[in-house]
């Protein structure tokens, strides 16, 4: 999977080199690249990529034209599907994770400032992610979580150990509680059921906790769970 991150502060994304992320790079199951829109200002004098808004207001809007020669230099053929980094876009949900790394092409875009001027949107993107509702300063840390997430449903990235479909969100419910060793530790014991071995005991277990935690947590999901489910049952009607 290719990734292009178009943003003003490449070396942001020198985190990802560590840990799952970081391995799945060095393997060569995601090739990653920041890119620097700067390089693409036609102001060659003083690089400036952003300017004051139209019709008044504070702060500064990142200019369409670097963006748009940035994207037109990183992706010609309209071959990546384009997706820009904004509190306005569709939330980012698993399922949405699940969609992205279905694309073996991914080009983020990373606004900074007030955002970026809106026909960069017209001209250059395909589609618009939040990461929640609440305003970052820049998109790359909101990249850098989509690309974290999408990473984990890439071939090979988590290893064969590991699987996501026991994780939360994989059906629509929060996992289980998680032990370690050692069994006990300042009074608190690990329950048995879980050092019984008894598999079916554990799973019947685990899926206990897992409802119980979803509907104490997050109604909301049991709730889509059963309106999915009932859904499911009319044929999608
Ligand atoms: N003025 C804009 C916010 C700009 S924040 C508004 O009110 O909608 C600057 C940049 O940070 C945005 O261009 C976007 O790329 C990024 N950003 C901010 N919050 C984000 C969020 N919740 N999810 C994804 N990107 C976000």
């Amino acid at each position: 999977m290719k990734i292009r991150a178009l943003t003003l502060f490449p070396k942001m994304f020198d985190c990802l080199n560590e840990s799952i992320v970081g391995r799945a790079v060095k393997n060569g199951l995601i090739d990653i690249r920041a890119v620097d829109i700067r390089e693409y200002t036609a102001d060659k004098k003083h690089f400036k990529c952003d300017d004051t808004p139209y019709g008044g207001g504070a702060g500064m809007v990142m200019s369409v034209q670097p963006i748009y020669d940035c994207v037109q230099a990183v992706d010609p053929d309209h071959e990546y599907l384009r997706v820009y980094m904004s509190p306005k876009g569709e939330t980012l949900t698993d399922k949405t994770a699940r969609e992205l790394a279905a694309h073996d092409k991914l080009l983020l875009l990373c606004g900074h400032y007030e955002g970026i001027d809106e026909r960069a949107i017209e001209l250059c993107v395909d589609r618009e992610i939040s990461i929640g509702d609440y305003v970052l300063s820049g998109g790359e840390l909101a990249a850098m979580v989509v690309i974290d997430s999408v990473a984990r449903f890439v071939d090979g990235v988590l290893g064969s150990r590991v699987s996501h479909e026991d994780e939360s969100f994989a059906d629509g419910m929060l996992e289980y509680p998680q032990y370690t060793r050692p069994p006990e530790f300042m009074g608190l014991r690990v329950p048995d059921v879980l050092l019984g071995g008894n598999h079916a005991e554990i799973e019947k277990y685990r899926r206990e906790c897992s409802e119980k935690i979803t509907a104490e947590r997050r109604a909301d999901l049991i709730k889509a769970k059963t309106a999915a489910s009932v859904n499911d049952e009319n044929g999608g009607r």
